[in-house]
């Protein structure tokens, strides 16, 4: 059996579900204030459903196009400047710091459905999860609640060798925190208090609650239902449905076939894979795998 080189610290696994249910329940106690504290009225206008799908976009590419492809698996190259707001605009996500997103990552392509997998509907650390039911929730949000840290030092000792990812790691909620802000910025230049109020609601915690959603569903969902590359040795699945939401993220089969392609098949539903692309004709990306 090989090392899943999984933390015993039990210091260090609790501090990691602190973080993790902090970052799952803060974008839905942020709506709870907003909503119980506010005398505005909160129903989106024009200028709300805009600043959300900006900041749903740009926070699509951070995890996408950041934290998956780049950080995790070096489908491309870039310059430190591309490298830093990739890495701020996949922690706005609030998936947890891109250390531990990228280790935790890898720790599943490792084992992928196989027992020590940090999040497969099949298995958990513990063996076979029978129900599957049990299994859905385990991969989509209950690891992260009782599951234990994949060790930095073994699956992302580049992210710990790297100084700006360290500075972002470090400041994750400080980072977390102007991710929430500036759409309540842009709310109030565009439209006074009441636009702020409405676009923090929306374009800052629900875009957060709703992306989160969306993340951990390629984890169970796309473990479970959709088409399998023939031959693959995981259940991981292409599902189109969350391909197209998530900028081809729901090509799971094929991209458990080849982790490292900045490119997953078929090319026409990974809309990551041509956004890759048009980086990389702007020279703001090269070396494409
Ligand atoms: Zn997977
Ligand atoms: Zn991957």
């Amino acid at each position: 059996m090989k090392d899943p080189y999984i933390s015993q610290d039990s210091r260090e696994n609790w501090d990691n579900r602190v973080l993790n249910l902090a970052s799952i329940c803060l974008p839905w106690l942020l709506m709870v204030a907003i909503a119980s504290g506010s005398e505005k009225q909160l129903a989106p206008t024009a200028t709300t459903l805009l600043v959300f799908a900006v900041f749903f976009a740009m926070t699509v590419v951070g995890v996408a196009i950041g934290m998956h492809r780049y950080f995790t698996h070096h489908a491309f190259k870039t310059s430190g400047f591309i490298k830093v707001c990739l890495g701020v605009l996949g922690t706005w996500a609030m998936q947890g710091d891109i250390t531990r997103w990228v280790a935790d990552h890898r720790r599943h392509h490792r084992f992928a459905d196989k027992q020590f997998d940090p999040h497969s509907p099949w298995y958990s650390d513990r063996g076979p999860i029978p129900n599957r039911l049990h299994g859905w929730f385990h991969a989509h949000m209950g690891w992260m609640i009782y599951g234990r840290v994949s060790q930095p030092g073994r699956y992302a000792p580049d992210c710990l060798a790297d100084r700006s990812i360290a500075v972002l790691s470090r400041y994750y909620w400080p980072i977390v925190a102007l991710g929430l802000v500036l759409p309540g910025a842009f709310g109030y230049l565009l439209g006074g208090e009441g636009e702020m109020a409405r676009c923090v609601f929306w374009a800052g915690a629900a875009r957060v609650a709703l992306l989160h959603q969306l993340t951990w569903s390629v984890n169970s969902f796309g473990h479970l239902f959709g088409q399998k590359v023939a031959g693959s040795d995981s259940e991981a699945r292409d599902n189109i449905f969350f391909a197209l939401l998530l900028l081809g993220e729901g090509l799971h089969s094929h991209h458990h076939w080849r982790p490292a392609s900045a490119m997953n098949e078929p090319k026409h539903l990974d809309a990551g894979g041509w956004l890759i692309r048009g980086f990389e004709k702007l020279g703001l990306v090269w070396h494409l795998r």
